[in-house]
């Protein structure tokens, strides 16, 4: 191979998705750091010369409970939580924690909970809590179909609440909060789902944080909760013991057989965090990413974003094409560009790129030039 030859293809090698690899504008199941999977690829057979792969290791060895434990370890230093909390792996994913808060934080104590509706996920959280207990609904944003976070002016926050429940970045339409609400003395439960890890986070505001791992932190059969431990323990008293933060907490979210190989990506993930300039860094990308295509679907006359500027997410970045009937086509084209899993959520539809932490600049550089010379023929 010739040097400007052996120059592009590494150039390529680097810049690129990998080889053989898309890049993966998922949702959720979502784009892994190459790095992790590289990992996992190489140790699948046999982990650290046990000659035993993950994947058919007891829970309870040795072996498998340093890995557990090393990635409770690594959350807890990327997100400097303290000892005041538990940090579960729990299954059941994101919407498990929709019941599990209200089980656990309202337990048998008559109290109600308030609940902000800013999309899709925090309105399935509301609908779940009211099955089982009271639940308010302290603001809604539907008046602005949810493309805008209702003033704080405007919540109708209840004092004696149990706690007060939002969505920190709703994953459909890109709506994020960008600075954590202040709600005195009722604590604070926040669905991160799809932002958990895409900054530094003060963990001491808050009651709950709880994140299914398939957006930004691993494989699919997970949520990593964070609990304050004094809001532990105070479950109903006639519920699933699985469910129960306390008997989680004290058996090391193992009172069952855990989802042993999504714990132990997520823990590769957290490694290649740390390993990468930590949140910090993660944050000054994610901005740039985001930014980067938000500039270009704002300067374009074929693209459209309708979220409020103060609060679109640096994570799913949702658009529109004025004219609908080339949503197919677009979809298309990109595939065959190898730019995958564009299309926006069922409930919503038009497109959606998500940026997770995976996500490298390259890949974001690679679909602003797509979607360029795509409006250049179409637009
Ligand atoms: C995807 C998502 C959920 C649901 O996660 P599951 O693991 O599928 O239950 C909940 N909340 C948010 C913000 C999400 O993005």
């Amino acid at each position: 191979m010739n040097s400007v030859l052996k120059e592009v293809t590494n150039e390529a090698r680097t810049n690129g998705p990998g080889p053989g690899r898309a890049w993966n504008f998922s949702a959720g199941p979502a784009m892994l750091p190459q790095a992790v999977m590289e990992q996992a690829q190489a140790e699948l057979l046999d982990w650290q010369g046990t000659g035993i792969s993950v994947l058919e290791m007891g829970h309870r060895t040795p072996e498998f409970l340093q890995i557990a434990q090393q990635a409770e370890a690594d959350l807890r230093h990327l997100l400097d939580i303290s000892d005041d909390y538990h940090v579960l792996f729990l299954q059941g994913g994101g919407t498990g924690q929709f019941g599990m808060v209200p089980l656990n934080l309202l337990g048998d104590s008559g109290k109600s909970a308030d609940y902000l509706i800013t999309g899709h996920w925090s309105q399935l959280a509301h609908k779940e809590a009211v099955r089982i207990a009271r639940a308010r609904v302290a603001a809604d944003g539907a008046t602005t179909n949810y493309c805008k976070i209702p003033d704080r002016a405007d919540w109708q926050l209840d004092p004696d609440a149990a706690y007060v429940y939002y969505c920190a970045n709703e994953t459909l339409l890109g709506v994020e909060f960008h600075d954590t609400p202040d709600t005195g003395d009722v604590p604070l439960v926040a669905d991160m789902t799809s932002n958990l890890l895409a900054r530094p986070l003060d963990v001491s505001r808050f009651g709950v944080v709880f994140a299914g791992m398939q957006k930004n932190i691993g494989p699919t059969g997970m949520a990593v909760v964070i609990v304050r431990k004094d809001l532990a323990g105070n479950a109903r008293s006639n519920m699933p013991s699985l469910e129960d933060y306390a008997l989680q907490a004290k058996a090391g979210s193992m009172l069952n057989t855990p989802p042993t190989f999504t714990w132990y990506m997520a823990g590769l993930n957290f490694r290649w965090l740390l390993d990468n300039g930590g949140l910090e860094a993660m944050a000054a990308a994610n901005r740039r990413k985001a930014d980067k295509l938000y500039r270009f679907i704002d300067a374009s006359s074929l693209y459209y974003n309708e979220i409020d500027p103060a609060c679109r997410s640096d994570m799913n970045v949702h658009f529109r094409l004025r004219d609908e009937s080339l949503q197919q086509g677009v979809l298309e084209a990109a595939g065959a560009a190898g730019l995958k899993a564009l299309a926006g959520h069922r409930v919503t539809g038009g497109l959606r790129a998500s940026l997770y932490n995976a996500m490298p600049e390259a890949g974001v550089d690679a679909l602003i030039d797509f979607l360029g010379e795509f409006e250049r023929r179409h637009g």
